[in-house]
């Protein structure tokens, strides 16, 4: 049976997150959201984060700013501030691992992450999650359901970014939901190897593809 992971980034958003929550409740689903840090900090983020939390959902470290790719910093105090200083925000609500999410523009490639990131995240235990299946719901929220249910069959095992952003994106997750259920894909929490290049501060052989030594960076930024 085909899987799905659900993840939502860049939130928590009054008014949105909500409502992402209680479509998810009405089909019993769980999944992940990767929030960024300096959201925590109004108390209105502060209770949706709790609510996620407290509803089964894991709520993994998306930097503290949501700047530039760390790979793309170049400052170390930064790059390993942007997990940190979010890893502090979150506390206890991070569970049940140190997840983290780097930011990228929606490609993967070696912008994600600066050596001192890759060290920071490699010795602090954290399980680094990417993914498989972005479909630009932030910039495009027209029909970002579509795209993604025609690139679902590419893959066994597909890890979904979506945004908890007030584009109006989120008005389709209902009927996304109700098509994947009808495809027999089967929504797992969990995440492939594919997509954790370090898992509990163990990184895999894919790893080197993820960070920029200081000369490449000029060649990266460039395709960004
Ligand atoms: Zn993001």
């Amino acid at each position: 049976m085909a899987k799905l992971t659900l993840t939502f980034d860049n939130g928590p958003t009054p008014g949105i997150t909500e409502q992402v929550l209680d479509t998810l409740a009405d089909r019993g689903l769980k999944a992940t959201f990767f929030v960024i840090g300096e959201k925590l900090a109004s108390a209105a983020g502060r209770e949706l984060a709790e609510r996620t939390r407290a509803e089964g959902h894991w709520l993994g470290n998306h930097t503290m700013t949501h700047g530039e790719p760390l790979g793309l910093l170049e400052d170390p105090r930064r790059e390993a501030a942007e997990i940190t200083d979010a890893q502090a925000a979150l506390g206890e609500l991070s569970a049940p691992a140190r997840y983290f999410r780097p930011t990228g523009h929606g490609s993967v490639g070696p912008h994600l992450l600066s050596r001192t990131a890759a060290d920071v995240l490699t010795s602090g235990g954290y399980t680094m999650v990417l993914w498989s299946l972005f479909v630009r719901d932030s910039k495009m929220p027209e029909g970002w359901a579509d795209r993604a249910l025609q690139r679902l069959p590419e893959s066994e095992w597909h890890v979904l970014v979506v945004h908890d952003l007030p584009t109006g994106a989120m008005d389709q997750l209902p009927g996304f939901l109700d098509a994947v259920d009808s495809m027999g894909i089967e929504i797992v929490q969990e995440f492939p190897e594919a997509c954790t290049p370090i898992r509990g501060g163990q990184p895999s052989a894919e790893l080197d593809d993820l960070y920029v030594t200081r000369r490449e960076i000029s060649s990266v930024s460039g395709d960004h």
